[in-house]
């Protein structure tokens, strides 16, 4: 039996910085555990479906990498990315309408660490952060760690209430400005909702005025199910801002619609933010993999992302018509929820009959629906501690894993923990 196992005091807990004396982890993934149950189905994961990796291209890309740079794969690189890499993500960019040259870009170890990064380099102990609610968890968890103070910015079915920001800017002390805003702007995780072109332009106003940075965080925003593009923050501000003064940093990942375990992010900044983040990342990992980093970029430059893109969104839109038909026939006025037009999530509140709302429903809840086998995660993992009260009867559903069939069954599973809950 290992110490782990044993349950023993370990030998080093008294050298823990106390940062990590009584760390939470991430609450998506304590629910790892329970996904092994036998006949689980699971709509807390935030995982892109299996069926749609391409393998065979990803596997051509692989071949061309080792054959035509095996050196450059193989060997160290450099911090700011792959030269090859970051031409064919600036011309990604541009298809999401984000004009930008590889100077302008740090690739990083999947987009987590490019947030992590910024972090580092911005956020002091202390520093009053604003974070849309609710929001992504490892966000929450990054901010925490780095000891700022997480001021939560209310969202509606539109995303990010430009408004409500606006009005506790106001009310801030000046000498204690926010340094920055953290926002997902298209199909956020966990909300799926998509911003407004008009509470964009707002927001980056806002920052212009405030003088605070905006991350842009986008892994979402190429799977949409319809016609129509919101502009990016990024672009938004470098049309309202000038490119020099454009407030906006973003953060994007080929983990939805390639490949997570590329582990292939980039961040999009202003020189010398860039350069601080490049010494940072230094001592976080020297360089993301450039094999990765060669695989990507011959995978990009293949024309195998486009139609696997398309084929994505396709199947991505039909699983969550099944999730949100599914929900709406056999729950009707007893949940909540704005159906996405993008992305891997529903954000859906449960309404109980008067009187029953409140922690002790939320914790029934789930144990009933583990006990139905169906998972999915806690409003409360999205939320700050001290912005979490209520949140407990909200939940994040995933369709983006599951099949159809799959789909349909953990929403009777749903329906049925649900009338266990309240009985
Ligand atoms: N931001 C958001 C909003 C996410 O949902 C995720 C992944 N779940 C990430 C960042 C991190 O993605 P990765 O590190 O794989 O690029």
């Amino acid at each position: 039996m290992s110490i782990a196992e044993s349950g023993m005091q370990s030998p080093t807990a008294h050298l823990f910085n106390p940062l990590f004396a009584q760390p939470e982890g991430s609450p998506i993934r304590e629910l790892f555990p329970y996904l092994s149950r036998p006949g689980m189905l699971s709509l807390a994961g935030g995982y892109p479906s299996p069926s749609l990796f391409d393998a065979e291209g990803l596997q051509h890309a692989a071949q061309a990498a080792l054959q035509q740079d095996a050196a450059a794969s193989l060997q160290y690189g450099a911090s700011e990315g792959q030269l090859p890499l970051r031409d064919a993500l600036a011309a990604l960019c541009a298809t999401r309408g984000v004009q930008c040259t590889p100077a302008d870009m740090l690739v990083t170890t999947g987009s987590q660490q490019a947030f992590d990064l910024l972090v580092k380099v911005l956020v002091a102990p202390g520093d009053p952060v604003l974070v849309e609610v609710p929001a992504y968890p490892a966000t929450l968890q990054t901010l925490k760690l780095a000891q700022a103070r997480i001021i939560a910015v209310p969202t509606d079915a539109q995303g990010l209430d430009t408004d409500a920001l606006e009005a506790l800017l106001s009310q801030w002390p000046h000498e204690r400005r926010p340094k920055l805003l953290y926002t997902v702007p298209n199909f956020s995780n966990p909300g799926g909702t998509l911003l407004p072109a008009a509470r964009r332009e707002a927001l980056v106003d806002l920052a212009h005025r405030h003088g605070f940075a905006i991350v842009e965080d986008d892994p979402y925003g190429e799977l949409r199910f319809d016609q129509g593009c919101e502009p990016s923050l990024y672009a938004t501000g470098q049309v309202r801002c000038g490119a020099a003064a454009n407030p906006v940093v973003y953060l994007s990942s080929l983990s939805k619609t390639v490949a997570p375990a590329l582990r292939i992010g980039w961040m999009l900044a202003d020189a010398q933010l860039l350069r601080r983040c490049t010494i940072a990342k230094q001592t976080a990992d020297l360089c993301t993999s450039p094999l990765a980093q060669l695989i990507a970029a011959h995978y990009l430059r293949s024309g195998r992302y486009a139609p696997r893109l398309a084929q994505a969104c396709a199947e991505y839109a039909a699983r969550m018509d099944a999730l949100c038909s599914g929900l709406q026939s056999a729950l009707g006025d007893q949940i909540r929820f704005v159906r996405p037009r993008g992305g891997m999530f529903v954000w859906a509140e449960w309404l109980p009959p008067q009187g029953r709302a409140g922690d002790a429903l939320a914790r029934a809840l789930f144990t009933a629906a583990v006990e139905q086998g169906v998972l999915y995660v806690p409003g409360k993992a999205f939320f700050p501690a001290d912005a979490a009260p209520g949140s407990g009867l909200c939940m994040r559903l995933s369709y983006a894993a599951p099949t159809v069939p799959q789909i349909t069954e953990a929403v009777a599973r749903l329906g049925r923990a649900w009338g266990q809950a309240l009985s």
